[in-house]
């Protein structure tokens, strides 16, 4: 049996560029894919990110990298023929009660087509069992301060195996200067001309901080609107459901403050922005840290600042 496929999981932020810069540089083994999963609903700031990590990075360094997606997240949402798997949305219950709807986009959106394409690589596309011993290492990107996560991502099935090459890396700024930061990230991107690699994640995703949705309305209008069109339309939830009789109990928003997007207090600086305030060795890109990009198999999500809605 040859040795295992090696595919990068490019969610396209800050870890995952990393590893394909190092990559690509040599400084890590090379791989046979990069797969990038297209919710079909990220910033524009991601798509032209990625079309240059791809001219400048992986079409030189001989990596093909694939743009896989299963459908348009905002679309299924609001198209009542369209299966939608629900997005995380914050829910104000009829008594007021908070509530949050279970996070199932993650896994159509970003997992399954990210294994598809696995197991196409493997030689088996279809629902063919893949033989045992044939399998491929994912390289997933989750940095020494999140690695945690490692445990957690736990989505490794029998021709798939999650590896974090980031955990085991040298020269980093760790306690034991073994592993990498996400600091130590930033710090490789800089260098390489790449300190401006965006937040991978939904235009209109409920993990957004206050500090990423200022930044969007401030920055990038269209977007903005964009959101706040979409964060109307979802109020009473899916349009599927809906459809199908499955009322919603409360009323859904994008905001943890179960209000309407464009009225949300967005403007308040959350805990974690206020620490990041504190003198993090680089300032320029504290807002940026703020944000934890939805990774397919890292998502970063669940642990937005809980602090001032
Ligand atoms: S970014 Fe948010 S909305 Fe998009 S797939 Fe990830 S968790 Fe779901």
């Amino acid at each position: 049996m040859g040795s295992p496929l090696r595919v990068l999981s490019l969610g396209a932020g800050v870890q995952s560029t990393t590893l394909l810069l190092l990559i690509a540089h040599g400084e890590l083994p090379m791989i046979d894919a990069a797969i990038f999963a297209d919710t079909g609903w990220e910033p524009e700031a991601v798509y032209r990110h990625l079309e240059r990590l791809e001219h400048e990075i992986a079409e030189p360094a001989g990596i093909p990298l694939y743009r896989v997606s299963n459908a348009d997240i905002r679309r299924d949402a609001l198209d009542p023929q369209t299966r939608f798997a629900q997005m995380p949305l914050y829910v104000l219950g009829p008594d007021g009660s908070h509530g949050m709807l279970r996070r199932q986009c993650t896994d159509l959106y970003k997992i399954t087509p990210i294994r598809r394409k696995v197991r196409e690589l493997l030689g088996y596309p279809d629902t063919r069992r893949v033989p045992a011993g044939v399998y491929a290492e994912q390289l997933v990107g989750i940095s020494l301060d999140e690695s945690w996560r490692a445990s957690r991502a736990d989505y490794d099935v029998s021709y798939s195996r999650s590896r974090f090459p980031l955990l085991f890396l040298t020269g980093g700024t760790g306690r034991t200067a073994r592993g990498w930061t996400r600091t130590d990230c930033q710090r490789y991107l800089s260098a390489h001309g790449y300190a401006d690699t965006p937040r991978s994640s939904c235009r209109g995703c409920p993990y957004h901080s206050n500090a990423f949705w200022r930044t969007m309305r401030d920055d990038r209008p269209r977007e903005w609107a964009d959101a706040v069109e979409f964060d109307h339309l979802i109020r009473n939830g899916g349009a599927r459901a809906n459809a199908n009789g499955h009322l919603l109990r409360g009323l859904a928003y994008l905001h943890r403050s179960r209000v309407p997007l464009d009225q949300a207090p967005i403007d308040r600086r959350t805990r974690t922005e206020l620490r990041d305030a504190q003198g993090e060795l680089f300032d320029a890109l504290a807002d940026q840290d703020n944000e934890r990009g939805c990774s397919p198999f890292a998502c970063r999500g669940d642990d937005h600042d809980s602090a001032a809605a």
